[in-house]
């Protein structure tokens, strides 16, 4: 990457890892990274989590490998636009997902419920330990031995006390200093992403119409584009020629608008895009279209009463799948019930988290179903 900005995370001036290994020859030390996260076994479960729809519903909806995916060829565009690493991004973004539960957020939330008492469940703070700790494959380490820019980018939010405990890359969250522009763009990336693409799922569930989506500004805009240009075109192309505009349309201004913020603060380093408020950005139009769009798909799409069924399924085998295992440590496979001796709620958090969507329902059932007894 040759015409890398002045203020991007140059990989030979990285933080480095926590444990000390020679430089790669051949690749860099994001790519590396990007490397190593691929090769996780949490990567290749990926394609078995649900991100709005469970797997068994549709083979065309997306998983949270095809998100992740769709997150780095955003961020990517975004990342080359602005001459910023686009190695990092990749990094980020493919990781950015591996501590989601199974069932998207009904399985979070029903997670986070149990753990209450035993510090929370956050999948954002468990996409960090799965590359800090729970990938054990390595003969020097725990983990995946991460660069500091990467585990950064991961670390999307944080709340204070879990930063204390946190070292590093928690620091920013007490100090309120920000992330590198990499990390900006791979979050602003995976917004861009799951805005879109719940879009196309939506409509093509058939949960969402395109009478509905014509109330939403950006949406209704493009369409209109895209009919005006093509009388008659079938459903299918229409909907993908203005999703493909709305994707455009986004990457385009935030590209714009961070590109007149950096300009207008000339950071001269990486230090002080740190230190100054975050610089990625939209528009203040775009944001608001953005906003409106989320609201969208909150109200007609995450809560709709088909989707909630899920949702309401995926709560009752989390909150199972918990009590059972709490109950007795015996039933967890070895490795969890090592862990267990050390921290009984983290481990059964942790064997739980790392479980794909039919692995869960299948444990379930193993657990739970009298008769019908898979091994
Ligand atoms: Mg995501």
């Amino acid at each position: 990457m040759d015409n890398l900005a002045t203020y991007a995370a140059h990989p030979a001036q990285s933080r480095g890892r926590h444990h000390k290994e020679d430089s790669p020859s051949g690749r860099n030390e994001f790519q590396r990274d990007r490397d190593r996260i691929i090769h996780s076994s949490a990567f290749r479960r990926l394609e078995y989590k649900t991100q709005v729809f469970v797997n068994h519903e549709g083979d065309l909806f997306r998983t949270r490998l095809t998100h992740s995916l769709e997150v780095a060829q955003i961020g990517r565009g975004i990342a080359r636009n602005l001459r910023l690493h686009e190695d990092l991004v990749e990094a980020v973004a493919l990781a950015h997902d591996l501590g989601h539960t199974p069932f998207g957020h009904a399985g979070q939330d029903a997670l986070n419920a149990c753990m209450k008492e035993f510090g929370g469940f956050e999948h954002n703070l468990q996409s960090l330990r799965v590359v800090d700790e729970l990938e054990q494959k390595y003969a020097e380490f725990d983990g995946l031995n991460l660069t500091f820019e990467t585990r950064e980018g991961i670390l999307k939010h944080c709340s204070k006390e879990n930063a204390r405990q946190l070292g590093d890359v928690g620091e920013r969250f007490l100090t309120g200093k920000s992330p590198s522009l990499e990390a900006q763009v791979a979050n602003l990336a995976d917004e861009i992403a799951y805005n879109n693409h719940d879009v196309d799922d939506g409509l093509r569930s058939g949960l969402i119409t395109l009478e509905q989506l014509s109330e939403v500004s950006l949406f209704a805009r493009h369409l209109k584009i895209v009919q005006d240009q093509y009388p008659g075109l079938p459903r299918r192309r229409l909907i993908h020629e203005t999703i493909r505009r709305m994707i455009n349309a986004q990457v385009t201004d935030l590209c714009k608008e961070s590109a007149n913020r950096i300009t207008a603060l000339a950071p001269a380093s990486i230090d002080d895009i740190r230190a100054n408020a975050p610089l990625m950005g939209f528009s203040e139009s775009m944001q608001l279209e953005q906003l409106e769009l989320k609201r969208f798909l909150r109200a007609n799409l995450y809560k709709h009463y088909r989707v909630n069924r899920m949702s309401h399924k995926a709560v009752r085998i989390v909150r199972e799948l918990f009590n059972a295992f709490m109950e007795d440590t015996s039933i967890m496979p070895d490795d969890f019930q090592t862990m267990a001796k050390a921290d009984k709620p983290r481990a059964v958090a942790d064997y739980i988290a790392g479980m794909t969507d039919r692995y869960a329902s299948l444990e379930h059932r193993r657990l739970f179903a009298v008769e019908d007894h898979p091994l």
